[in-house]
């Protein structure tokens, strides 16, 4: 079983982070003109919306290997199997 706890959660925010980090980083090297073409705003502005949606989820939200529906516990209600946690 995927399971999207706590610490998977803060994990991605974190690298999620250091990616707009370097993204902006190196993007501010950049002409204007090219900042614009790429849309350089728009993209670190992408990521921070997905940080927000990561940030949302619920910490028990799980996915089932079995059938691929998300599960609350380590019982799957949809095939029922039994996960080990
Ligand atoms: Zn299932």
């Amino acid at each position: 079983m995927k399971s999207w706890n706590s610490k998977s959660r803060k994990k991605i925010i974190e690298f999620l982070e250091e990616v707009i980090d370097d993204l902006a980083g190196w993007g501010c090297y950049a002409e204007e003109y090219f900042q614009e073409k790429h849309d350089l705003s728009g993209d670190i502005k992408r990521i921070e919306g997905f940080i927000e949606e990561v940030k949302n989820i619920p910490v028990t939200y799980a996915i089932c290997d079995g059938c691929g529906k998300s599960i609350q516990t380590s019982y799957c209600p949809h095939c029922q199997r039994l996960w080990e946690s």
